[in-house]
């Protein structure tokens, strides 16, 4: 088959009949069903996962759909709509960490953590389309995985729980394919719900979902993907975990979670400075999520401008994880309309979100590729998000 240009944040996913047509073509055989599963966009709560503290993503309107059909045989067939890896074969037998390349590492991952789980994982056919952006901090990765759990817990009859799901993908990600993830990602993806966000927290998983719900406030959340990825993101990202571990050792506590903002001025006696800001930060940003759950709940999406902007001041300042093209998105955003803006994810590039009026929008996208234009940066990738269902069955 030809390969499809790279999926973009306005390529739309194809119709559920078309991705089962094509599966029959492809395979000579109609799939079982077809799942699919949402990347994430991260409202706020930045390196508070790994402190054991809150986060507060949401399920997107941007899905990997997969459909999925069981062999007889221990064959794995794997296919994407996008990129030029074509049709991967492989066997069960074959399963190892290491042992698979590109794209296919995420579903062979899934059915990896699976089998470690004690689940018999049959051969498959599988047909992957998604219209999540690579790359973008949106978590196109886990939409996979997310897709692939959610696909074979049914189709084995495994009857996993949710946080068990969870689980299984943060396993695929960790040990088979070698990135250290969090459970946020998959959390997102596979509890969220239309309309809502995903108070979670970090310490025992538990999950509530927030209303969260931009139309009816006559707001819209943009992504603004800077397209930068700076080399220090892998140097800067352990550094940051190590400070907060000392902060926490040297405080007492077994996580950062246990501090309190009122804490702070007593933690900042014990710290050294730069160890005391990056505290400042991961005790604050948990304080900001539980105040952004209390006014969504209360007052709707026109309340959190001002936790949004001071998360990102926090994590320029005293977590110093942006970078002069996320603050220039920030700052535009919020001069040109915005009322609120922050980087989202881990930082030193990636994308920026700006909760922005429905009547601003075009301003706040101008004003921004004109800024980064000025700047001689490369221009932007901008689009609206909005919340969406979590991973589902349908067809
Ligand atoms: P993110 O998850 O933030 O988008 P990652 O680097 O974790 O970024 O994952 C991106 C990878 O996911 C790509 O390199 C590619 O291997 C894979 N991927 C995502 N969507 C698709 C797709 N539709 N087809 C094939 N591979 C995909
Ligand atoms: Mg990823």
């Amino acid at each position: 088959m030809s390969a499809a240009p790279h999926p973009t944040a306005d390529s739309a996913a194809p119709g559920t009949q078309d991705l089962a047509a094509r599966f029959t073509r492809e395979f000579g055989a109609a799939p079982a069903g077809v799942w699919q599963a949402p990347g994430r966009v991260n409202l706020i709560g930045e390196h508070t996962d790994y402190n054991e503290g809150f986060v507060l993503p949401f399920a997107i309107d941007r899905t990997a759909r997969v459909a999925v059909g069981i062999r007889q045989d221990s064959t794995v067939r794997l296919l994407s709509t996008y990129g030029d890896q074509g049709m991967v074969s492989t066997t069960l037998d074959a399963l190892e960490p290491g042992s698979a390349k590109g794209w296919t590492k995420y579903p062979l991952g899934v059915m990896w953590a699976l089998r470690e789980r004690g689940i018999k994982v049959p051969g498959i056919d599988l047909l992957l389309d998604s219209n999540v952006p690579l790359g973008a901090g949106l978590s196109s990765s886990h939409a996979i995985e997310c897709a692939v759990v959610t696909a074979l817990n049914e189709l084995t009859g495994a009857g996993l729980a949710a946080e068990d799901m969870v689980l299984a993908t943060q396993r695929a990600e960790n040990d088979f394919v070698g990135a250290p993830t969090g459970i946020m990602d998959q959390s997102a993806s596979l509890r969220g719900a239309k309309g809502h966000a995903v108070f979670l927290d970090c310490r025992d998983q538990n999950a509530t979902l927030v209303p969260f719900e931009t139309e009816p406030a006559g707001l819209i959340l943009l992504v603004i993907d800077t397209k930068v990825s700076h080399s220090h993101a892998d140097g800067g990202y352990a550094s940051r975990r190590a400070s907060c571990e000392l902060g926490a050792e040297v405080m007492g506590v077994k996580a950062l979670r246990d501090v309190q903002v009122g804490d702070l001025e007593e933690a900042s006696g014990l710290l050294d400075e730069v160890t005391f800001r990056r505290v400042r930060h991961v005790v604050t940003e948990n304080d900001r999520v539980l105040q952004t759950v209390e006014r969504l709940a209360a007052e709707g999406p026109a309340a959190i401008g001002t936790l949004l902007d001071a998360s990102h001041a926090s994590m320029r300042d005293d977590f110093e994880i942006s970078c002069p093209e996320l603050d220039l998105a920030v700052d535009t955003s919020r001069a040109s309309g915005a009322i609120g803006a922050r980087m989202t994810g881990g930082g030193f590039g990636g994308a920026a979100i700006a909760l922005t009026p429905v009547a601003s929008e075009e301003k706040v996208r101008a004003a921004v590729v004109s800024a980064f234009a000025e700047a001689g940066y490369a221009a932007p990738d901008i689009f609206t998000v909005s919340p969406a269902a979590g991973a589902m069955r349908i067809a």
